[in-house]
């Protein structure tokens, strides 16, 4: 299985498809499917259909998964997007920034 360096709240950036370029927040990570779940990307527009007669159907938008090969990490630190290293320090694993080796 691969490591999924991508955390909840993490800041990221999208590189491909749609929404290439924007930047949003992980609100949800899906480890063995290696996707995750960003405030405000890969939006789509979902119809409910209504529950009662008389009632409006709603057209809702909900977020859909991006793979993560396909965001990167922004460095709270340094403010870039970077990819991550480890460092272990007392039988801890860290996570550091390969640009300015600062711990994220
Ligand atoms: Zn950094």
């Amino acid at each position: 299985m691969k490591k999924i360096s991508i955390k909840k709240n993490d800041m990221v950036k999208i590189i491909s498809g749609k929404d290439n370029g924007k930047t949003g927040k992980v609100v949800k990570v899906f480890p063995l499917k290696e996707r995750a779940v960003v405030e405000g990307i890969n939006l789509y527009k979902k119809h409910v259909k209504p529950k009662k007669e008389g009632e409006k159907g709603q057209v809702i938008t909900v977020p859909r998964s991006v793979h993560i090969s396909n965001i990167q990490l922004i460095c709270p630190a340094c403010g870039k997007p970077t990819r991550i290293g480890y460092v272990i320090e007392d039988k801890n694993k860290s996570r550091v920034c390969k640009k300015c080796k600062s711990r994220i």
